[in-house]
C-alpha cells in the first residue's frame, strides 16, 4: 500500500509468474517452456536483424509477422491480430471486448491471469466449475453473459474439449465474444481457427512461447472476424504503437516458416510425455490425460507440497497451486527424454 498510488493500484492483485531461477544447474520443469531451442532458422533471422536498422522503429503494423499467420492458418491479414507475447493479445481482449454490462464466464480451475486482467479493467465475472474429472461443460455455460473465455487445452488440468463441442458452444452463444485461448494447442488438440470464418463472434489466441520455444521473444497473435481485430487494433494503437520489437517480429516468422523443426520438436514432447504418464502411472500417480507439454498429476498418499519441496533439494522446480480443489496435484513441466528420466528417478527415490 501507497499513498502515492492510485486507489486502483491500491487494490490490484497481480499475477505471479512461476519462478525463473537465477542459478542455472536447476532442471526447470515449472513454467512450460519448451526443453528444445528454437529453430536454427530462428537464430539466423534475429542474428541479421542485429544491424544498424535497429535505430529505426519496427513495423508498427507488423505486417510481415501478420501475413505469415495468414498463410499458416489460410485466413486475410485483416482476421490477424499480434502482440507482444499473448499475454498481451488477452490483456487487450479483455479490455476490447470481453467488459460487458454482463458478467464474463471461465472456468474456475484456470489460467490464473484472468481473474486478474478483470481485476485491473473492472470486469465482473463469474467462474463455471469443472466437472469432477476436471473437464470443462460447455453446455452448462449460462447463456446470459457477457463474453466465454477458456484456454483449449485448459491449464493447468492439461485436459482438451473436442472441436465440436466448442462449436456447440458457438451455435448457442451468438451475442456475446467467445475467446480460446491455444496456448498449448499444437501439443495434441484441433484449432479452432477454421471456425473462425463462420462465427463472427469468435476469437482464437495463440503463443510462440510454448510450441515454438520463443518464450523470450514476446510473441502472441490472435484470430477472429476483422470486426473483433479491428477493435483490438483500436485498443493498441491506444496503449503501444510498437509492442513487437525488429527481433520479434523476424524471429516469429522464421518460427512459423520453419515447418519442419516445430514438427519434430512438438512429437519429441509428445513421445517424452506418454512415457512420463506411464512412469507416473507405475509408482501410483493420478495423472489427468494430458493434450499440452505438462502433465497435471496427484499422488493418493503423498502431499504435494512436500513433493515439490523433496523434488527441489534435488534440484527439480515443478509448479504447485494453491486453490482448494487443486492443492494436491503438481503441474509438471515436460522436458527432455534425459530430464523426464531424472525426473521418474528423484520421485522413485522420494516415494520409497
Ligand atoms: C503460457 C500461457 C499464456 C501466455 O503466453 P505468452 O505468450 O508467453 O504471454 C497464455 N495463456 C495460457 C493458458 C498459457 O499457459
Amino acid at each position: 500500500m501507497s499513498r502515492f498510488w492510485s486507489t486502483k493500484v491500491n487494490e490490484l492483485t497481480p499475477y505471479v509468474p512461476g519462478e525463473q531461477p537465477k542459478v542455472s544447474n536447476l532442471i526447470k520443469l515449472n513454467t512450460n517452456e519448451n526443453p528444445y531451442g528454437p529453430s536454427p532458422k530462428v537464430l539466423e533471422a534475429l542474428k541479421a536483424e542485429a544491424a544498424d536498422t535497429l535505430r529505426l522503429y519496427p513495423d508498427p503494423n507488423s505486417e510481415q509477422l501478420k501475413k505469415a499467420v495468414a498463410d499458416y492458418y489460410d485466413v486475410t491479414q485483416a482476421h490477424v491480430f499480434v502482440g507482444n507475447g499473448s499475454d498481451e493479445v488477452l490483456a487487450h481482449t479483455f479490455q476490447g471486448l470481453l467488459k460487458q454490462d454482463k458478467p464474463l464466464l471461465f472456468p474456475d480451475i484456470t489460467y490464473s491471469f484472468y481473474p486478474v486482467y478483470c481485476g485491473l479493467y473492472d470486469i465482473e465475472y463469474q467462474t463455471q466449475p469443472l466437472t469432477d474429472s476436471f473437464e470443462i461443460d460447455l453446455s452448462s455455460y449460462p447463456t446470459e453473459n457477457g463474453g466465454i473465455i477458456f484456454p483449449n487445452p485448459n491449464a493447468p488440468t492439461g485436459r482438451v474439449l473436442a472441436l465440436s463441442e466448442i462449436e456447440s458452444l458457438l451455435k448457442q452463444n451468438t451475442h456475446s465474444v467467445v475467446v480460446v485461448d491455444e496456448a498449448y494447442i499444437d501439443f495434441g488438440g484441433e484449432s479452432a481457427v477454421p471456425l473462425v470464418k463462420q462465427y463472427p463472434n469468435l476469437l482464437v489466441i495463440q503463443t510462440l512461447s510454448k510450441s515454438r520455444s520463443l518464450a523470450g521473444l514476446r510473441v502472441g497473435f490472435a484470430v477472429g472476424s476483422p470486426e473483433l481485430i479491428e477493435g483490438l487494433e483500436r485498443v493498441k494503437n491506444s496503449f503501444n504503437s510498437y509492442p513487437l520489437d525488429r527481433f520479434a517480429i523476424s524471429g516469429s516468422v522464421a518460427a512459423l516458416k520453419d515447418q519442419a523443426y516445430f514438427q519434430q520438436t512438438c512429437a519429441a514432447i509428445i513421445n517424452s510425455r506418454n512415457t512420463l504418464v506411464e512412469h507416473l502411472n507405475q509408482m501410483q500417480f493420478n495423472v489427468l490425460p494430458s493434450a499440452t507439454n505438462f502433465v497435471f498429476a496427484e499422488h493418493p498418499e503423498q502431499c504435494a507440497t512436500d513433493l515439490a519441496a523433496k523434488l527441489r533439494e534435488r534440484s527439480i522446480i515443478v509448479r504447485h497451486f494453491k486453490q482448494e480443489r487443486i492443492k494436491n496435484f503438481l503441474r509438471i513441466t515436460v522436458g527432455t527424454e534425459e530430464e523426464c528420466q531424472t525426473l521418474v528417478n528423484a520421485l522413485k527415490e522420494i516415494l520409497t
